[in-house]
């Protein structure tokens, strides 16, 4: 009998088309009735639409208490800004980590009225420790994000956690986040090291992606057994996905919209004290 430390995949999602914010249509990975979540992943969002009546509406202010935000943008421009005074545009390339901590009440509108609009929103949960710690953003650049740019047509860009000799610029967070953005040219195959530790997810956002005998079309997340290595390829075209892995925190969850507790006496604290602003 062989052994091999293979990553296989376990199963894949294929979303639902639903809306959030005031009309922006998304397809939600995680976070709906196909997967509710996967420690420490509560949520996965896609949105991409060159149609502005499907982004216009934006996700105007809203909370959130008890996890992180990540937004990642392909195409198009993103503005926040929040109840305390931080702001900022999301341009393609370019990462948000935000902390919510203890509290936020932010707006995440388009910065633009016509054209493509295609990102992404992850949401990752905090351990009941640091669920009230104080809200803090990174905010990264797509030129400060390091990529292993080979020659072989293997494009990796490392957003956080390590590639190879690569560090990604995300620190200091507790589920410890691999998050890569892959693009394989046709023909060409990668391997990549993931802590066996961390639970672990692979979304194909353009052409097919080969892991083992498995195919992995566009728009489909596929979830990957915990072995230490992926190897993925790409046969007849360009393609690319999102690999993002992180330490599972094994506590309650208890979610209520943009709240993410571990019990429900905190989640209607959490309803309170967002009606105040957190304050
Ligand atoms: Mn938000």
């Amino acid at each position: 009998m062989s052994k091999t430390n293979n990553c296989k995949i376990i199963r894949q999602i294929k979303g639902q088309i639903t809306s959030d914010g005031d009309g922006v249509k998304i397809c939600r990975l995680i976070g709906g009735t196909e997967l509710s979540d996967l420690d420490p992943f509560l949520l996965f969002d896609e949105f991409i639409s060159d149609n502005p009546d499907e982004y216009i509406g934006g996700f105007p202010e809203h909370p959130h208490r008890g996890f992180e935000t990540v937004t990642y943008m392909l195409a198009g421009k993103m503005r926040h800004e929040d109840n305390q005074g931080n702001k900022g545009i999301l341009a393609p390339g370019d990462v948000q980590w935000m902390t919510a901590g203890k509290g936020i009440i932010h707006s995440e509108m388009p910065e633009q009225e016509n054209g493509l609009m295609w990102g992404f929103q992850l949401w990752v949960n905090l351990p009941s420790k640091s669920k009230m710690t104080q809200p803090h953003y990174q905010d990264i650049t797509s030129d400060t994000i390091p990529t292993d740019d080979r020659t072989d047509g293997v494009s990796i860009r490392v957003i956080a956690g390590k590639y190879n000799n690569l560090t990604g610029p995300i620190v200091n967070i507790t589920t410890e986040p691999l998050y890569l953005d892959i693009s394989l040219e046709a023909g060409v195959a990668a391997s990549i090291a993931i802590p066996t530790t961390h639970n672990r997810l692979l979304y194909c956002y353009s052409g097919t992606i080969h892991v083992g005998d498995t195919i992995v079309e566009r728009g489909s997340l596929a979830v990957l057994s915990n072995d230490a290595t992926l190897s993925m390829r790409s046969e007849k075209l360009l393609s690319s996905a999102i690999l993002f892995a992180g330490l599972p925190i094994r506590e309650p969850i208890v979610r209520y919209g943009p709240f993410v507790m571990n019990t429900h006496e905190e989640i209607r604290q959490a309803i309170y004290d967002s009606r105040t602003g957190f304050i």
